[in-house]
Formats: C-alpha cells, structure tokens, sequence
C-alpha cells in the first residue's frame, strides 16, 4: 500500500530542500536522497577563516516574486546587498553592463560612437552574435562580449542561440550599475548552506546515495510521489544518450593580508590571452566583513565535466533530447514522478525560480495525494 503522506525527493538541492520543506509543513513524511555527502548542491558556500566563499560560484539572490522572499528570509537572515561586476578590457575596468558614459574611455570610442548611431530598431534575433551586434555594434562586440562568450561555451557565438543573450547583453545609459533590477535582493548572512539546511530540517536525509530509476523498488513505495531534481539522463542511465552541458572549474585561493582584492564581487575578463573567464571574492556580499583581512578568490576557468549550463545550440538538438527523457519519466507508471529545478528540467534557472518550482511541486503533489 502506498502511504498518501509521504514522499522521496532526489536531490538536497535548494529545489529539493524547499519542496522538502513544503511537503513537510502539509504533514508529509518526507525522505530526501543527496549523491554528494553534503547538502546544499550548487548553491553550497563553504568558509575559511571567517570569510566565505562559493565552490561552485558566486550566487546572488534577486527576485521579484515576494512569496519567494519571504519564504527564504524565514529560514535564514539576509543582508542587502547589490551585485556589481566589471569587466577589465586591457587596462579599463569597466561597468558590467555596458554603460554609454563610461564608453568614451575607450581607443576605439570614435568607431564605437558612430556604430551605435547606426545600430537597427530592433535586436536581430538570428543567434547569439547577430544579436548582441545589433544591440552594441561590431567594435563593443569583438572587445567585450565575443571572445568573453567563445571562452564560457567553447563554441562560435553564431552557433548559440540569441535567446543566451537576452536579459544577460544589454547597453545601459542610466548609469544604474546595480547587475539586478529585481525588488528584492541580498545575500545570506551565514551562507546560502545555512538556507538549506534549514529547509531540510524536518526531512529524513540520505547522503551519498546516487539514485537512478532503477532504484525506485528499493527507495520507493509503489505509487509513492517522487520529486527529481537530477539530470534526466543520470536518472535514466543515459539510456537515450548524453544531454551536453557546459562546466566551469573553479579555483580558489586565499589572500591573508589582504581586505579586499579587486574592485567587485566579479571581474570579467574577455581577453583570449587570459584562460579565465572570471574573478569572484564573495566576501564583497557581507559589508561587515570589508575591513578584516583576509580575502578568498576564486578563478573560474571554462570547459570542466560539470554539469552547469544547459547548452541552447540554435539547432535545437538537446532540448528534443531533454524531451524525450521528459516522456520517459511521464511514462514511469511505477510512481509519479516530477521532475524541478535546474538538472531535472535542463535549463538555466536562478535560485528564485528553483523556490518556485520547489514550492509548487510541493502544492502540486499535495493536491493529489
Ligand atoms: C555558475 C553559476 C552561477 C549562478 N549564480 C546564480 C546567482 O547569482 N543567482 C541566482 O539566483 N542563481 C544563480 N545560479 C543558479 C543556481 O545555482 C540554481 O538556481 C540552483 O542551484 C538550482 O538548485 P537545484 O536544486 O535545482 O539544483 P542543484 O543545486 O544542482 O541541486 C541538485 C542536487 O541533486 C543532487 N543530485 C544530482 N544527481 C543526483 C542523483 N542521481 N541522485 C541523487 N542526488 C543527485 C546534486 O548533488 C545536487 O545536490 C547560478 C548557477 C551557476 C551554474
């Protein structure tokens, strides 16, 4: 008999955890299993010496859905905080986006000014490239965005689809130099870890336990609901072929005598001649933390075996692979299974919408249970 109450989650992820943590306070039982043998996925900081720092990445949150705010504020305290990046082009560091203003600093100013006269009305949409020209001319282009986007994807920006660029490429000329626009924004306190293991409070936790569909009679009641938050394809063993992502490797070090390293939380560098494509030191999050010394930064360099963008290839191959595991998992007639998050659902999600999904999993199970 399957119990009406209960439910496995795969993942310890901020998905998981908050479908956890919903499923809970609606009474459920509920049991989540974690390949790694920590929690907190990719969301997960790490801390040395009183400083912190992100393993897998700087990790901002920003959103404007405010169920979502004040979920996450509940279970762990937030400080302000407004993300700023640059990006260094030779030996300028300019504002990430692009401001107009700041854009005379540059040699090439006097090409740049007459490209952006003559820019077209609308964005071409073509792909990655056509569209980030249309928006900034070819000069703005080739310094800053082309060779940025060959390092992070491997790959001709002409072979990405357009749909990368947008919302990520713009050409500001309101001098705002905030990243997000969202009206809420802030970093944990005590790290984005501290969130989720509170959202994992009142669940039963599995750690190092992989799972893949084959697991399902020993980790499952028949009929019993269970939440994927992993790749389709780890869940069903690559049985239709592997989806492509993109990975980055991340290496840290630690600055002793040293505040503050570099003028934001992250330095693009869109120099070829430069194997990273950027410089994270997290501790620019937590102002109280500006004076003391010490600093961790991280280098993230492309290309690693991680599974960290999902690829958008114009020709549209890996979202009909991402399809067809789709309709295996909804073929599964041993449990119910759905799929949330960022692995689960092969796209690039911010943590906002990995609460989201998490939360309306949740509602979702609990109105059929
Ligand atoms: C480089 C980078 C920077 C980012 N920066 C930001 C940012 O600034 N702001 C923002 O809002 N968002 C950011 N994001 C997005 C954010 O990381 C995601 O929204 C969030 O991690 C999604 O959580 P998740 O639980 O869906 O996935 P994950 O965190 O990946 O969790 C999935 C969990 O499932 C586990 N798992 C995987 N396979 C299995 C298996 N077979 N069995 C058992 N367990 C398994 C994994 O170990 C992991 O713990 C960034 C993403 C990247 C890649």
């Amino acid at each position: 008999m399957n119990s009406p109450k209960s439910c496995v989650i795969v993942g310890a992820g901020l998905t998981g955890a908050t479908a956890a943590c919903e499923l809970a306070r609606q009474g459920f039982r509920v049991r989540v299993y974690e390949r790694a043998d920590v929690i907190g996925g990719h969301v997960r900081t790490e801390w040395l010496r009183g400083i912190p720092y992100e393993p897998h990445g700087a990790h901002i949150f920003h959103t404007d859905d405010t169920a979502v705010w004040n979920l996450v504020s509940k279970y762990t305290d937030f400080v302000p905080y407004q993300h700023r990046v640059t990006i260094r082009v030779r030996s300028h560091q300019l504002s990430w986006p692009l401001q107009r203003s700041e854009l005379s600093r540059l040699e090439e100013w006097p090409q740049v000014e007459r490209e952006l006269a003559s820019l077209p009305p609308a964005p071409d949409t073509t792909n990655f490239a056509t569209y980030c020209r249309s928006l900034m001319g070819q000069t703005l282009y080739d310094l800053c965005v082309r060779n940025y986007t060959m390092k992070q994807w491997g790959r001709a920006p002409e072979e990405l689809s357009a749909s990368v660029a947008v919302n990520r490429v713009e050409l500001r000329d309101d001098d705002y130099r905030g990243l997000f626009r969202d009206r809420h924004q802030g970093w944990p306190e005590r790290g984005y870890t501290d969130l989720v293991e509170n959202l994992l409070d009142s669940a039963e936790i599995h750690l190092g336990q992989p799972v893949t569909c084959d697991d399902l009679a020993e980790i499952a009641r028949p009929g019993e609901p269970v939440v994927v938050t992993s790749a389709l394809d780890d869940f069903f063993g690559g049985e239709l072929g592997p989806l492509e992502w993109r990975g980055v490797r991340l290496v840290s070090q630690f600055l002793p005598g040293i505040t503050l390293s570099q003028a934001s939380m992250v330095v693009n560098e869109p120099d070829l001649a430069v194997p990273w494509t950027r410089t994270i030191e997290t501790k620019w999050a937590l102002e109280k933390l500006h004076d003391v010394p010490g600093t961790i930064v991280l280098r993230e360099y492309p290309g690693a075996a991680a599974k960290h963008y999902p690829v958008p290839d114009s020709a549209g191959r890996n979202k009909a692979l991402q399809a067809a595991y789709e309709a295996k998992l909804a073929a599964c007639t041993r449990n119910p299974l759905v799929a949330a998050g960022r692995l689960a659902t092969y796209s690039y999600i911010n943590m906002d919408q990995a609460v989201r999904q998490g939360l309306d999993t949740a509602h979702r199970i609990a109105r059929t249970a």
